[in-house]
């Protein structure tokens, strides 16, 4: 086995190519921000798709789009009424480990806003929807797969380009985790931190509403016969708020809140909206057992006895913890190292870093595969309007990834398998 802290020839003729091709990695960038993909925008997501499928295909893959799943209705997004994204998976067969590649299309911004295309800036920095989350990401992708494939390295390798990352993946979470259950390593390709930090640990995150039937009444003229839902959901939500302990790892966050229609009548109906987040299995059970403990009491009398049909105020809660926390397993460990030797070897340094930051790298190391999930460009001010990124770092993360793959293909870094 060669030294892993330097290049052998293979590799230093794929950082040289994918080098070389810089300036060409920076139009492609340009015409995908030019794509808009935020907010569920199916033609924009569907072109886009097309795009990098034709690329994975002209390389050797062959593709299948599997139906998206339906979001639950409940929650916030915007876009619950549109067709659920399709999942497009490519797969290239290979004789080694078999490699999970996972992408999102879509971004956070909105299809309208003046937002809408790559503008440099100064000194190699670029701004625009989607450049760093991921759209850089997703060209270091095809661009590390196109070097392996022109220097003929053999990779067993699986791309899944998924459309609802940034709205929580309900409808592609269960494409998810059936490839990872079919692969041995998974590579996302999230921006990195902005200093270049891998993250190797994400907390877990879950979704909740909370909706509270009342009693309308007239405030002047029977104000008791009104069973006020505002009351109720100020009361339910203290408690929600209650089960926090950032010290201990768990987060709980509320808002936005709605309820009432005017302030002369007694509110019948209140919801909330809200998110926790959790640093590993334990947390997640902690706050799932209070969840299911409030939802008894509040739908129970003291005695323990069930309120009968139509009893108000009634307290409806709706939960999906759909991201597990991602813990750094020695799998992990042992893949991020493998990251960083194949960076430094390239010249480059890789610290690591946790976040309470969640992306389908949670879901994929949820479903058995270690998986590390920062491997995209440098960036920054990620989801909001001045998203931008570091144009060199396509290049350079370009060559990390074709380095590592290639090594993992190889058996030169072992992953557990
Ligand atoms: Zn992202």
């Amino acid at each position: 086995m060669s030294a892993l802290n330097e290049l052998d020839p293979v590799e230093t003729r794929l950082r040289d190519g994918l080098f070389a091709r810089q300036a060409t990695l920076e139009q492609e960038l340009a015409d995908l921000v030019a794509i808009p993909t935020g907010m569920g925008h199916a033609d924009g997501l569907e072109t886009t798709r097309a795009m990098l499928v034709e690329r994975l295909q002209a390389i050797g893959a062959t593709t299948s789009l599997a139906t998206g799943d339906e979001r639950p209705d409940w929650l916030l997004g915007g876009w619950s009424n549109q067709t659920p994204p399709p999942t497009a998976t490519c797969t290239h067969p290979g004789n080694g480990p078999r490699i999970l590649l996972a992408a999102h299309l879509d971004t956070v911004h909105d299809p309208e806003s003046d937002f809408d295309a790559l503008r440099h800036e100064a000194d190699g920095i670029s701004r625009g929807p989607g450049a760093a989350d991921m759209k850089g990401g997703v060209l270091v992708v095809m661009a590390a797969l196109e070097a392996l494939a022109e220097a003929g390295v053999d990779v067993n390798w699986t791309v899944l380009l998924t459309s609802d990352e940034e709205t929580g993946s309900f409808c592609s979470e269960r494409h998810l985790a059936e490839a990872a259950r079919s692969a041995d390593v998974g590579l996302v390709v999230e921006p990195a931190l902005p200093d270049g930090s891998l993250v190797v640990e994400r907390m877990g995150s879950g979704q909740f509403m909370i909706r509270v039937e009342g009693r309308s009444a007239h405030v002047g003229r029977e104000f008791e016969r009104g069973i006020s839902a505002v009351k109720t959901l100020a009361e339910v939500i203290i408690e929600v708020l209650a089960l926090a302990d950032p010290e201990a790892g768990r987060i709980v966050n509320i808002g936005p809140i709605e309820g009432g229609q005017a302030t002369n009548a007694v509110p019948d109906h209140a919801a909330c909206w809200g998110n926790v987040r959790f640093k590993d299995p334990d947390s997640q059970g902690v706050l799932e057992a209070a969840f299911d403990a409030l939802e008894q009491r509040w739908s129970h009398d003291d005695s323990g006895t069930p309120h009968p049909e139509g009893h108000l105020p009634r307290v409806h809660f709706e939960r999906t913890f759909n991201r597990p926390a991602k813990p750094m397993t020695p799998a992990v460990e042992q893949l991020a190292l493998a990251a960083r030797r194949a960076a430094e070897s390239l010249g480059q340094s890789l610290p690591f870093a946790k976040t309470g930051g969640v992306c389908d790298g949670n879901v994929l190391q949820s479903a058995g595969l270690p998986t590390i999930d920062t491997l995209g460009v440098r960036g920054g001010n990620l989801h909001r309007e001045d998203e931008y990124v570091e144009l060199g770092s396509l290049s350079e993360r370009a060559a990390l990834l074709a380095v590592l793959i290639k090594r993992i293909a190889s058996g030169a870094e072992s992953i557990g398998v």
